[in-house]
């Protein structure tokens, strides 16, 4: 499918590394005073003066993370940074500089890798972030991207995993589940296609679920819409798992006890008319779906007014005494333990 979406095709080895990287680099420009120097030298140079450095690094695999056959490369590069910008915004942060390091076969052509860097471009532009290093190496097979990010945060600002205490609410931003049934849609486009190229999918009901699944957003707003509402979590993530993971991640980090309530999960409509579609149930999907991108994190009680009316933001549920365990409260009023059955990446399945 890639073959089938470019019109001109131009061998790898015809450029070189060298003349692959000032191809693909060249529309990058250094837009943040923290950039002394970006590409070009052996090393890139920040001065974050009386700043923490936040650094994170994720690595993305052709087949196992991603599938070219209804990913389009451009949209696979704005992915590939938002997932690393979101661990930055996780801990309360602002990215700043991301590298990029890739790997490929060379059954791509040139023309595909331009197209992957388009959306990396798009996002660090969008993000204002600068791509300042990376390396660029052939591969055996399929293709790998490895961004790694930085930001920067006041010493007082940056959010841990750790430090939820009893009684503090539990929040997470946006809506649950979207990313998960966008690639179940996705995935029976890719079968039907299978036996019948020439069918033309409708899949206009969709766009929300396949936008969340294919163009995730970090929430790069969070951090400075708390710090407006004078709010300072006392714990927090992002959700790369789905949501019982990253709430037991919580618990376990901090020493606490979770009751999560199921009524309060936010879900989209058409969240919960895929789900019916597909006749699965959306609690479990919430809970376990993952690649939402969306900040989950904990509160003091005396910080509930703040947040109560935002539109972006939902209490979910309030943390316990370590002893009292991890539940999910349900509609009926059922207490059952919190389990986590999120994305694993070591899961063949997935
Ligand atoms: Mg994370």
């Amino acid at each position: 499918m890639i073959e089938d979406s470019l019109n001109s095709r131009t061998n790898l080895s015809e450029l070189g590394e060298f003349g692959l990287i000032d191809l693909l680099t060249k529309n990058l420009d250094i837009k943040l005073s923290s950039t002394v120097k970006g590409i070009g030298d052996d090393a890139a140079v920040m001065d974050f003066q009386d700043k923490q450095i936040l650094v994170t690094t994720d690595l993305l695999v052709e087949g196992v993370h991603f599938d070219l056959a209804y990913t389009p490369l451009k949209h696979l590069g704005y992915k590939a940074v938002m997932v690393n910008l979101s661990d930055v915004y996780a801990m309360n942060g602002v990215a700043t500089q991301i590298t990029v390091s890739i790997a490929v076969s060379n059954r791509f052509p040139v023309e595909a890798l331009e197209e992957l860097y388009a959306g990396i471009e798009t996002a660090s532009k969008i993000y204002n972030v600068d791509v300042v290093g990376g390396d660029t190496t052939s591969s055996t097979k399929g293709l790998l991207i490895s961004i790694t990010a930085l930001g920067m945060a006041s010493k007082e600002d940056v959010v841990y995993r750790s430090g939820a205490k009893p009684n503090d609410l539990l929040v997470v931003s946006g809506d649950l589940g979207a990313a998960y049934m966008g690639l179940q849609i996705l995935e029976r486009e890719k079968a039907v296609f299978k036996v019948n190229p020439n069918s033309q999918p409708d899949l206009d009901a969709y766009t929300y679920l396949i936008e969340r699944q294919l163009k995730p957003e970090a929430r790069k707003d969070i951090p400075p819409l708390l710090k407006k509402l004078e709010v300072k979590p006392t714990s927090m993530i992002d959700i790369s798992d789905g949501l019982s993971s990253e709430v037991i991640h919580l618990c376990k980090n901090s020493g606490v006890g979770v009751n999560l309530y199921e009524d309060k999960i936010p879900l989209d409509p058409t969240v919960i008319a895929a789900c019916e579609e597909f006749e699965v149930d959306s609690t479990t999907i919430a809970l376990s779906g993952g690649e939402d991108y969306e900040l989950l994190f904990t509160v003091s009680q005396e910080d509930f007014p703040k947040i109560k009316a935002n539109p972006h933001l939902s209490i979910i549920g309030h943390m316990t005494e370590a002893g009292e365990g991890m539940h999910l409260i349900t509609r009926g009023n059922t207490k059952i333990p919190l389990i986590a059955k999120g994305w694993n990446a070591m899961d063949k399945e997935n």
